[in-house]
């Protein structure tokens, strides 16, 4: 039974030349950040991206292989008039950098250096990060490329940052890509467990909150079935919504989770909304919905949106 609570999934012992870093995402808005970070971790972080911009957690994506474990920081996008763009991106990315191994800084290789991306350069020449110039979309103007690379690999040398031209769409030149990244960080440990690709510590908290009440108030009758889906969270002045879909694999464990008139689900309702509290320090609106899902364990889309990794064989 005791298995059933554990809350701490295992992290395993790093061998001795593994590696390992935080690694933020810089760039203009649109440069193909997010989808760099997708595309890398191999799957889209689903259900954390569509509100990756109204919570106050910038969205993490961990990239586990058997050498090395990255934890992608994707900065949030910018959707202000241009003359304020500089000041947001400083407080943005000077509160980012400070606080990862390595930078990332990627530009749009469809079009040759900007005024925006000498901005950002000037910025992290500043703040002595490591970085690596990731040049993005190579697919696109093949007919400009050697010109378009060249105001590039000027700005990389002068700076004696590393280049790498790839193509987040395309998937093209990206091991290429990892190997630089993996190279630049130092030995460390694994910060996460291998098989998870988001780091959202309160969404992963909740679930497991929730879960832990479906598991304590329905004993032996739902045992592995069930999983968590953190759909929504709305950080309000006064109260967080929080909006969980439980995936069960039948109806008839539907059935047991709803209860009666719904009160077995009020009172796991209830139970988790309270926990949430103590987690967030606050005022928690928790609404709940069980969602049948026949075999989502066998599910790989199904798997990845409820935030698993999956090896490809
Ligand atoms: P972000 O604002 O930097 O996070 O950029 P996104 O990842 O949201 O990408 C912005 C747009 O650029 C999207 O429409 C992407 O599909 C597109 N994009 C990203 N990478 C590439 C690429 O390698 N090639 C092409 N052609 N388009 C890309
Ligand atoms: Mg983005």
């Amino acid at each position: 039974m005791t298995q059933d609570f554990d809350l701490n999934p295992t992290i395993p012992a790093a061998p001795a030349d593994f590696r390992s870093g935080f690694v933020a995402l810089i760039g203009r808005p649109n440069v193909g950040k997010s989808t760099l970070m997708n595309q890398l971790i191999g799957q889209k972080v689903a259900i954390t991206s569509p509100v990756a911009q109204t919570t106050r957690n910038r969205l993490r994506g961990i990239l586990s292989t058997d050498q090395a474990q990255i934890i992608f920081v994707d900065t949030p996008g910018i959707h202000k008039p241009h003359h304020e763009l500089g000041k947001i991106l400083v407080k943005n990315a000077r509160s980012t950098v400070g606080a990862v191994d390595l930078v990332v800084f990627i530009v749009d290789g469809a079009v040759p250096l900007g005024k925006g991306d000498q901005f950002i350069a000037d910025f992290l020449v500043k703040t002595e990060a490591k970085v690596i110039l990731g040049v993005n979309k190579i697919d696109q103007r093949p007919d400009k490329r050697p010109e378009i690379l060249a105001s590039y690999q000027a700005l990389a040398t002068q700076n004696h940052w590393q280049l790498q031209e790839f193509s987040a769409l395309a998937g093209d030149r990206l091991p290429e890509l990892q190997d630089k990244l993996i190279q630049a960080l130092d030995p460390g440990p694994y910060y996460y467990p291998p098989d998870l690709i988001t780091d959202q510590p309160e969404r992963f908290i909740m679930a497991e909150l929730i879960r832990e009440q479906i598991l304590l108030h329905t004993r032996q009758e739902i045992p592995h079935s069930v999983a968590i889906a953190i759909e929504q969270v709305n950080e309000g002045e006064e109260i967080t919504e929080v909006r969980a879909a439980i995936n069960v694999e039948r109806n008839s464990q539907k059935g047991i989770i709803i209860g009666k008139k719904g009160a077995m689900l009020k009172t796991i309702g209830t139970a988790a909304r309270q926990q949430i509290q103590k987690l967030i320090a606050g005022k928690v609106y928790l609404e709940l919905f069980v969602k049948v899902q026949p075999k989502w364990r066998q599910s790989r889309t199904r798997l990845a949106e409820l935030g698993y990794r999956l090896e490809d064989n």
